[in-house]
């Protein structure tokens, strides 16, 4: 891993940048509560940005007309945590511990229709392990917030 300062908060902008107009078509609204004095990370630019990527298209991709999805930021101690919530078709718990295993997805028949591999959440999980940190999924029938937390 190539680790350089990266300033988070201009990386989710440009990500938000590179979802919203799908986001847009589908009727979903994408806000972001990043606070200004965010302090950058050491970490792999491009990695990052493909992790944030992966979340945003999945929450994209499971979130109805009508939703909506926060990117926020916020800052914990000697930590950064990164977390993407939408108000989609949710996870169901049994498959909450899988999801982030390689091809694993919830729903084969809706899936397929959906595009996609099942590799999004596993790359995801490995990028944010190599810079020391943590992912996690919440989920329930209202939702589901996916977060990261990457050591400062
Ligand atoms: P790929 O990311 O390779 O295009 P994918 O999106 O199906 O394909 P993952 O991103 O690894 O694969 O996600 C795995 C599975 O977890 C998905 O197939 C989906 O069933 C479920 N999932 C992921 N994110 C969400 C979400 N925000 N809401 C509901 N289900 C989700
Ligand atoms: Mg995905």
């Amino acid at each position: 891993l190539n680790k350089q300062p990266v300033n988070l908060k201009e990386l989710i902008c440009e990500t938000v940048k590179m979802l919203s107009a799908r986001a847009q078509e589908k009727g979903i609204a994408l806000t972001m509560a990043i606070p200004d004095d965010l302090p950058e990370v050491p970490g792999e630019r491009g990695f990052l940005e493909q992790v944030l990527i992966n979340l945003l298209d999945n929450a994209v991709k499971y979130t109805l007309s009508g939703g909506i999805i926060e990117i926020g930021a916020l800052v914990n101690g000697k930590e950064i945590k990164v977390y993407v919530a939408d108000t989609g078709i949710g996870i169901p718990e049994e498959s909450l511990p899988r999801v982030f295993e390689r091809f694993y997805r919830v729903d084969k028949a809706r899936s397929r229709d959906m595009g996609g591999t099942g590799l999004g959440l596993a790359i995801s999980k490995h990028i944010v392990e190599a810079h020391g940190g943590k992912i996690e999924v919440e989920s329930d029938q209202e939702g589901s917030t996916f977060s990261f937390i990457l050591p400062r």
